[in-house]
């Protein structure tokens, strides 16, 4: 073995072979088939005959440690204690013995988490920090996710859809949640540029690190009172936040201007159509603690709408294709904007074509 590979570190994730459940190592590579056998329950048969269920219940992602416990319970009482969180937030559980599946499900909804999430269903929501945890976010991310779950929660119980819809709540440009592929995409959005705050930005920021933070040199150096600080030119900046990250005296948080804004029509599959980033829908809602109505009704507008619209199988983009864009304007009754056109010249102008701001 060499050096490197005896190296022992803490540093990166995990070799996730070490937890896989027994019977997924014994069929690792070698399943011969899977379907779903009901709402939320996948059967999944190895090529020996080996049976699988997994069983998905959506979570609200911040989870208290009593809950995890109870999953924990659960797992151990039903599936030898197996179980994982997925990207979607969602629990679940792997089970061997199918007479375990109702107790397991009648146990989940006694807790209050639903069982669905798979096939033509509204997948839970993947989101980020917000309010709570990061200092950048332009809204919460959930509270706005809990109120649109709450509304359509019975979406992600019943399969009811054409295709599957996967949504994605960001609460800054940073986008930390996959909002450009999901088929209905949350992004809050900051609207004001920083405020530099002269006194404290010489004392627990680097100015060079702060100028370079922008990824449209749009902060330049300024000297006030013979020190060292920095201006924002305003018609450069596209409100990023990139310069807060690295330095906290340049708040952008604005109560009154933040807000949120929707796409639609992103997807990751490759299935019958290639995979596509998801497109401007509504440019600003209004940031509307603690229940957002305005972003539940766009939000279940859109979901019912391609609801009643699409095709069997077509994802919410596919559709969208289909009609055409100025339909899909009409029949949810949205408002084209001059935020909806990709301007490249003015896009030229202000150096904002990079990675960093084409959404
Ligand atoms: Fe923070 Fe922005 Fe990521 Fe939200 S999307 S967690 S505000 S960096
Ligand atoms: Fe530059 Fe973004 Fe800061 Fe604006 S918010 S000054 S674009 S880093």
């Amino acid at each position: 073995m060499s050096e490197q590979n005896k190296r022992l570190t803490d540093v990166g994730v995990p070799d996730y072979n070490k937890y896989l459940p027994p019977i997924i190592k014994k069929n690792y590579g070698k399943w011969s088939y899977h379907k779903v056998i009901k709402s939320g329950v996948l059967l999944h048969v190895g090529e020996n005959g080996d049976k699988l269920y997994s069983v998905r219940a959506g979570s609200p992602r911040l989870l208290s440690s009593e809950r995890i416990r109870q999953f924990a319970e659960l797992a151990e009482k039903y599936c030898n204690g197996y179980l994982r969180f997925t990207t979607r937030n969602n629990i679940e559980f792997f089970v061997t013995n199918e007479e375990n599946i109702e107790p397991l499900i009648k146990e989940l909804n006694s807790l209050g988490f639903p069982v669905g999430g798979i096939n033509n269903t509204l997948g839970n929501i993947i989101h980020t920090q917000g309010w709570l945890h990061c200092h950048t976010s332009a809204s919460d991310a959930s509270g706005v996710v809990k109120a649109i779950m709450d509304e359509l929660y019975d979406y992600f119980i019943n399969p009811v859809l054409p295709a599957k819809i996967r949504m994605a709540f960001a609460c800054c440009l940073n986008m930390c949640g996959s909002v450009a592929t999901s088929d209905i995409a949350i992004v809050a959005v900051h609207r004001t540029p920083p405020k530099v705050d002269d006194e404290k930005i010489r004392n627990i920021c680097e100015i060079p690190t702060v100028i370079a933070s922008c990824p449209v040199n749009a902060i330049r150096p300024k000297v006030v009172d013979g020190k060292q600080t920095v201006e924002v030119n305003e018609d450069l900046c596209f409100y990023c936040g990139n310069c807060y990250t690295v330095c906290a005296a340049m708040p952008l948080a604005d109560p009154l201007n933040d807000g949120l804004a929707i796409f639609v029509g992103g997807k990751v599959s490759n299935a019958r159509t290639k995979p596509a980033f998801s497109k401007l829908a509504i440019p600003f809602l209004p940031n509307n603690p603690p229940r957002w109505p305005e972003v539940v009704d766009a939000v279940k507008t859109i979901v019912e709408t391609y609801k009643k619209g699409a095709e069997k199988g077509e994802r919410v983009g596919e559709w969208i294709d289909r009609i055409g864009w100025p339909k899909f304007f009409d029949i949810t009754g949205f408002e084209f904007t001059k935020y909806h056109i990709d301007d490249f010249r003015l896009a030229e102008s202000t150096l904002n074509y990079s990675n960093h701001t084409t959404l």
